[in-house]
Order: structure tokens, then sequence, then C-alpha cells
């Protein structure tokens, strides 16, 4: 969704259609399930995973240089080289939700030995040569939890440099905007309640983007229990310790990264984390319902 406030309607249109191509151009990039004719993309990579380096689009370097470095960030919460294992919980939730009856859970001993290649030295990035090669075979890529936020800061950007200055655009919850709205007030962006399908407050933003992560987005349910789709890299488990979490930043793709990464980390340094990173804010809704928020959050609450 994307709303554009612009000096005539032909202008809007203009980049309007701007913006929908670099969004079509980073949605092939980025796609790990699809190959197109005569595009390397990430899907391109996984299949050459142990066998070649593939030549690739500077987006996908950057990307991935990018994703190393949340890597880093999160103390390896957010990491895009677990793409097996997520795989594995992926076909065992559409499973689960084709025949909820026999909903079953991946096995510890699958999950374990799809973690094992799950190592970021096993991504060799050459600028010089513009290539990208996973030197390991059983080593695959999954950006879903960052590869709608890089994409939508790069495109902000893009459209900022193009002369807009009054946007909102919103990729699958994924909210970046540019300005105000055209009468000067800020935008409005509500955080999803996680138990209804109400909001639980709004933030008011200029510039910034709100980012949010929440065990109802994707699950399954075995046994009575739900099974989200954000795993815990250091139990192979999905992460228990939220129900959502909210990130305000002025670069989309550090919210979308840190969201992720966020969900896997205790409540005390995921607070620290957020402290310590300059113009990032967060907000926590606990299992409980209870909800926790970093220092400057309440700036943004829409009262
Ligand atoms: P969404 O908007 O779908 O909630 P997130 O930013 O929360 O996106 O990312 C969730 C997606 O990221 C999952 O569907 C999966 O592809 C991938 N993923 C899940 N857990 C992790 C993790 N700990 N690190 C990196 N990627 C993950
Ligand atoms: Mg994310």
């Amino acid at each position: 969704t994307v709303i554009v406030y612009d000096t005539s309607e032909r202008s809007a249109n203009e980049h309007f259609d701007e913006l929908h191509t670099l969004l079509q151009e980073y949605h092939r990039l980025y796609d790990i399930y699809h190959t197109y004719e005569g595009l390397n993309n990430l899907a391109t990579v996984n299949e050459q995973a142990g066998k070649a380096s593939v030549a690739v689009d500077n987006r996908i370097l950057d990307l991935v240089e990018y994703a190393k470095q949340m890597d880093t960030l999160t103390d390896g919460r957010m990491n895009i080289v677990m793409g097996r294992v997520l795989d594995l919980w992926l076909q065992y939730r559409e499973a689960g939700l084709n025949d909820p009856d026999h909903a079953t859970l991946p096995p510890m001993v699958e999950l374990e030995t799809a973690n094992a290649d799950a190592n970021l030295e096993n991504i060799v990035i050459d600028r010089a040569a513009g290539t990208l090669y996973l030197v390991d075979e059983k080593t695959q890529l999954d950006v879903g939890a960052i590869g709608k936020g890089y994409a939508g800061q790069q495109i902000t950007e893009a459209m900022r440099e193009s002369g807009v200055t009054s946007m909102l655009l919103s990729i699958g919850g994924n909210v970046c905007s540019i300005g105000t709205r055209a009468d000067g007030t800020a935008w409005q962006v509500g955080i999803q309640d996680p138990y209804s399908d109400g909001t639980l407050c709004a933030v008011q933003v200029s510039g910034q983007s709100v980012v949010t992560s929440g065990t109802y987005e994707r699950f399954y349910t075995v046994d009575g229990k739900r099974y989200h789709h954000i795993i815990d890299p250091e139990t192979l488990l999905p992460s228990t310790y939220y129900d959502s979490v909210t990130v305000i930043s002025e670069n989309s793709a550090l919210a979308d990264a840190l969201t992720t990464g966020l969900f896997c980390l205790p409540l005390a340094q995921g607070q620290a984390l957020v402290a310590s990173l300059d113009g990032v804010e967060a907000f926590w809704v606990l299992p409980d319902g209870t909800t926790a928020q970093s220092s400057g959050f309440s700036a943004y609450l829409v009262s």
C-alpha cells in the first residue's frame, strides 16, 4: 500500500510507476523460492550452493553484506543462513495447516542436522567480481527477516531522490515514511493487537519506519499449542519471549532486522541493545499481555 501527496496527479502517477518498478525488481532479486528467466537471484545462489559462485546484481551483495552486520549486532539472533532450518519449519507448518488433525513438529534431530551448516563464514562475497558464493551445498539463505525492510529502505531513498516529499509505504506491514501528510501532520501507524483484530496503540512518524513482527502472522497448531514463524537460532524452536515486537527507526532495514533479532533476545538484553543504538525505539508485547518499551518510545505514541 502506498500513499503519496504530490504536486499533481500526473506527478503522483509517475512516482508511483517508478516505485512499483523498483518493488518488482527487488521482489525478483530477493526471491528465494523462484528463479526468473535471464536473472540470477537469491534462489539461484541457493541452487548453486557448494557448486559455483554466482554473478549477481549489487543490490543482492548489499543486502547480504548488511544482513551479516545485523547478525553480529543481534548476537546471532537474526541469522540469514538458517535457510534449511526455516525450510523445515515451513514444510511442517504447511503440512499441519493442510491437515490440522495430523500436525506435527519437525524432529529435533532433523532441525539440528539442518542447522549444522548455518555458518556465516560460508557466505563469500566477492565485490570485485560481483559474485556471491555459498561454499557448502547445505548452506541456504533465507532473507525473510530483513528483505522487505531492506528493499523498503532503498525504495524510500530512491523516492526521496526523485523529489517525493510526502509518502507512506507499507510492504506487508513494514512501514516507511517520507515527511508528513500534506496538511503537515505526522503519519499515524497502528500497532496490531496480537490477541484481536484491532490495534493496541498507534504511533506517529514523519520520516521514520515502523516495523512489527508478531506470532499471530504465520503459525500452526500442534496438540493445542501455537508454533509461529520466528525461530530462535539458540533453540531452533519458535521464540517464546514475546507475542510481538515493534521497532521505529529512520532505517527500515535496521528496524526489520531488529524486530526479528529482538524477538529472540531476553528483554533486558533487548533493552540494552536498543538503548545502545541512536534513534532506535522499540515496543514489546510479552506473552502474558503486558508490554515494555524503550526509553524514547512514548514520544511517538499517539495519546
Ligand atoms: P514478518 O513480517 O513475516 O513477521 P520477520 O521480519 O518477523 O517478518 O521475519 C520472519 C521471517 O524471517 C520468517 O518467515 C523466516 O523466513 C525468517 N526467520 C525466522 N526466524 C529467523 C531468525 N531468527 N533469523 C533470521 N530469519 C528468521
Ligand atoms: Mg524482521
